[in-house]
């Protein structure tokens, strides 16, 4: 007999509720869920392949332990049997920074390692702490930190309520959102110009977005910090500067009045590409309008001023009194949050090895990891964990992380898949399915549209682990307890610490274990004062209503105010003007083509490249399902018409794109949605390497964006990989 489960989709950060159909072990149907508080029945081709996802021959169901070169199956004894004894020597003779952990993006939309991977981490000791962070938002958790006080502080667009929308380097109609948890951002725009609302997209590319905005402007890649310095020259300039109820609580304008005066329209208009006055009155629409936001996402944070532009559009937010005001930039309130530091914010807490780069947020960048496993000496790199990463896809200078994992002495994976970086490692362990786990999400609640709350219990059994028990006898191998330690008793230590650090008593959540018990602790603690129990009895979950104003409560500033202008946020401002100046002149620079090819003096082959999204694409990791790999969903280098004729290529025909780091070939398409000038290539492409297990992945292999993308040049302040922007030359392959 067929059984229904409410589930919330943990694919993306829109949070859709889901209805699931399932028949014994098979998943008959996923539809969306008509009753959720917060999706009202959305869903996207992603959360319709959730069953595919649970039935894929490909998923590993046993650990695997490589021997001689062979991948095998054992059992979870062995697994961890060979993780201790290979991985504890390399801890106890070279030391805890030996060992570097990489955490997946998925690891963030999986409560489990979410609550228990912090733990792990933490217990490795090891400074090697890499994410996907830094090939994505890491300039929006340093901008948060120094402004308001805490890396995780992000405002986010109220855009159900808001009049003026000025977007820049997002696809949401794609991406489904992003450092913006809203799902139906298609109906949630409609609504925003069927109020009267105005929609305005800054991007290279004509995006769905922006063919669906009022205005787009075709910015040059890699220059919106420059916009949206203009942007603020025209509001100190015409006095539009109107902080309202922040003044209160916003040190710096005057600061900010300086740093902007040199970036006027007309100094930064050929740079960017938009006219002087096109600026200007984008200016004035923004401080006119009713209510207004400005919103950035990865075009603005993965380029080589990240922390400039997400800093600037905080700074746009304050300066027309839109931050923390209904239609503009909020805060979140959500019902569970995870318990974060108590002091302000600061990064350099220590630095890389090699390259001397600074943590921030915990992490060192991803772009550094092939230096610490290379480059020999004391804390060199020689372990690896990865929990659901698939860096050899998603990191700068592929090429080299690849052959850089190869040369590591031990290597653990905790992933689903047998992939391009799993395929490196000694033991890999297995996860549930979605469908076989709870789920809440705690990290994306933080940057939600409107407050919700949603428990999701497990929609199926799983004959594996979960990866809170997995995580947890990996902690107890790296703390020396053996390959086989008491987890109940770990598990109780950390709810006894999450109890602590909440202000909560542990006991309240007793007959519970795992995750459910940590988020009913943070739940309870938290400002609604909520109980897993209330949510277990609304399996469509709870509406806790539109945004509020939080200030000045949520700032955690020493000063108890906004810091509008931050020294290690400003310290940056000096290489941007010389990065202007240098082009004005026509000096060459280090990376003279970085960010925008010189207009007009382009030689024949030339361009620059940017990524891309694709809706039925979850960056690298679900190319294994033939639903999401069909159709439109494909791995192009996409090129103006003028510029293809330019060069000679057409459309479908194989085009050689090189850059400093490496080169790839790949399908044209032939395409004006780009600025000429401009190509495109989607990234977590290229699974046509030996040794992987995933058969449809590898029948629609596409090309590696990032043997393209250098580890050499970072966003400064973040060390966030330049993933747009990349100087390349073209030509038919
Ligand atoms: S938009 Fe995101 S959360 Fe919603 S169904 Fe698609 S993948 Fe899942």
């Amino acid at each position: 007999m067929p059984t229904t489960a409410h589930v919330t989709c943990p694919l993306c950060e829109a949070t859709c509720g889901l209805t699931v159909t399932i028949d014994g072990s098979d998943v008959t149907e996923v539809r969306g869920d008509h009753d959720d508080v917060f999706s009202r029945g959305f869903i996207c081709p992603k959360g319709v392949s959730l069953g595919a996802l649970h039935a894929d021959p490909d998923r590993l169901r046993t650990p695997l332990v490589k021997r001689d070169g062979e991948f095998v199956a054992v059992s979870w004894d062995e697994a961890f049997a060979e993780i201790d004894a290979r991985l504890r020597p390399i801890m106890a003779e070279r030391g805890n920074d030996a060992v570097a952990v990489y955490a997946g993006n998925p690891s963030i939309h999986n409560v489990s390692t979410t609550l228990y991977g912090p733990v792990l981490y933490r217990a490795i000791g090891t400074k090697n702490f890499y994410s996907a962070s830094t090939v994505d938002q890491m300039p929006k958790h340093f901008t948060s930190g120094y402004l308001f006080g805490a890396p995780l502080s992000i405002p986010v667009p109220d855009v159900d309520r808001t009049q003026f929308l000025l977007m820049l380097g997002a696809n949401p109609l794609v991406s489904n959102g992003s450092l913006m948890t809203a799902p139906d951002m298609r109906g949630r725009l409609r609504a925003l110009r069927a109020r009267g609302g105005k929609l305005v997209v800054v991007d290279p590319k004509r995006t769905r977005t922006a063919e669906a905005a009022d205005e787009h402007n075709a910015i040059r890649p890699g220059t919106d910090a420059l916009l949206l310095f203009a942007l603020a020259n025209v509001l100190f300039e015409r006095d539009l500067v109107a902080l309202g109820g922040l003044a209160d609580h916003t040190n710096g304008v005057a600061e900010m009045r300086a740093l902007a005066e040199p970036f006027t329209p007309e100094a930064v208009a050929s740079e960017v590409g938009i006219d002087a006055d096109a600026i200007r009155r984008l200016a004035v629409e923004l401080a006119t309008a009713e209510r207004a936001v400005v919103y950035g996402r990865i075009g603005t944070t993965t380029q080589e001023f990240g922390t400039l532009a997400s800093w600037l559009v905080d700074v746009l937010n304050v300066l027309t009194g839109n931050l923390d005001q209904p239609g503009g930039a909020m805060f979140p309130a959500p019902a569970a949050s995870a318990p974060g530091s108590s002091k302000p914010f600061r990064h350099g807490r220590w630095r890389s090895r090699v390259r001397g780069l600074p943590e921030v947020y915990g992490e060192l960048p991803v772009a550094t990891l092939a230096d610490e496993i290379e480059a020999p000496g004391e804390g060199q790199v020689r372990a690896l964990l990865t929990v659901a990463g698939n860096p050899c896809l998603s990191a700068p200078n592929a090429e080299r992380l690849d052959a850089a994992f190869g040369q590591l002495d031990f290597m653990v994976s905790v992933d689903v898949y047998l992939n391009e970086t799993t395929r490196h490692a000694d033991v890999i362990l297995p996860g549930p399915t979605p469908l076989e786990r709870q789920h809440y999400d705690l990290a994306f609640y933080q940057l939600s549209v409107r407050n919700v709350a949603n428990w999701t219990p497990a929609a199926m059994p799983s004959d594996l682990p979960q990866e809170w028990e997995t995580l947890l006898r990996l902690l107890g191998v790296v703390t020396g307890q053996g390959p086989n330690p008491d987890v109940g008793a770990l598990d109780d230590f950390v709810a006894g610490e999450f109890a602590r650090r909440a202000g909560a008593e542990v006991e309240e959540a007793a007959g519970r274990v795992g995750p459910e018990r940590l988020v009913d602790l943070l739940l309870r603690s938290g400002q609604y004062g909520l109980t897993l129990a209330d949510l277990e009895a609304a399996p469509h979950g709870v509406d806790l209503g539109p945004l509020t104003s939080r200030l000045p409560h949520a700032l955690k500033t020493a000063s108890g105010k906004i810091e509008l202008a931050p020294e290690a946020i400003t310290a940056d401002v000096p290489r941007l003007a010389a990065r202007l100046s240098a082009r004005s002149d026509g000096s060459p620079d280090g990376h003279a083509a970085y960010g925008a090819a010189p207009h007009g003096s382009r030689l024949p082959g030339e361009f620059v490249l940017i990524g891309r999204r694709q809706l039925a694409s979850n960056n690298s990791w679900m190319h294994n399902l033939e639903t999401l790999v069909r159709g439109s969903n494909r791995c192009t280098v996409q090129v103006h018409p003028d510029d293809a004729a330019g060069i000679g290529l057409t459309d479908g025909a194989l085009a050689k794109v090189s850059s400093a780091a490496g080169t790839v070939e790949l399908p044209v398409e032939v395409t004006d949605v780009l600025r000429p000038g401009v190509v495109s290539i989607p990234h977590g492409w290229g699974h046509d390497v030996n040794g992987v297990r995933t058969s449809v992945a590898a029948a629609h292999a596409g090309a590696n964006s990032n043997v393209l993308t250098d580890d050499g040049p970072l966003d400064a302040p973040t060390g966030t990989a330049v993933l747009n922007g990349i100087p390349v030359h073209l030509a038919p392959a």
